[in-house]
């Protein structure tokens, strides 16, 4: 499959500018990313972009679609410690659902590595079903409660939350 090189290629080009760009999270934000398991919550850069950074092939896009990705795109898109989130898009919720990916980067050891196991898992599940996809929705926190606890959502709570957003992110 010629797929994973390309976006490995891609994703080693992205990955030279971040840490020139977006910011360190703030202290609360660190919170978040360590309570999802990030290690290095400190090593963590959000860039706001108006597009996110995808591979600029229409076969890639197609297939991304067909997989079970939004035709608008992703809202957020996770590249080792870089976290891209869509301008408008920002939440705790969606800011958590990436920490996971962190620290899913940080278990695989490389971008490479990861990658190469997530395009594996989009291809043969889906998007929605692909087992790191799953772990990621199970870790997102709804909220940060005014006492500085969180809501969690959780796994089994999920049926709950309001699908205000079709858009996914990856
Ligand atoms: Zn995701």
């Amino acid at each position: 499959m010629l797929l994973s090189p390309i976006v490995n290629m891609w994703a080693g080009y992205i990955s030279l500018f971040i840490p020139y760009r977006g910011r360190g999270l703030e202290s609360w934000e660190q919170e978040i990313a360590r309570r999802v398991g990030v290690q290095a919550p400190t090593r963590v850069k959000l860039i706001i972009v108006r597009a996110l950074p995808f591979p600029n092939l229409s076969w890639i896009r197609q297939l991304a679609i067909q997989r079970g990705m939004s035709r608008s795109g992703p809202i957020g898109l996770t590249l080792g410690h870089g976290i891209f989130i869509r301008e408008g898009c920002y939440s705790v919720r969606l800011l958590s659902h990436e920490c996971r990916h962190v620290y899913q980067y940080e278990l695989a050891g490389s971008v490479r590595k990861f990658l190469d196991r997530y395009i594996a898992e989009v291809l043969a599940y889906g998007y929605q079903d692909a087992p790191l996809e799953i772990d990621a929705r199970a870790h997102e926190i709804a909220n940060v409660l005014n006492g500085g606890g969180m809501d969690f959502f959780g796994a089994s709570s999920r049926q709950k939350i309001p699908e205000s957003q079709e858009s996914e992110d990856a």
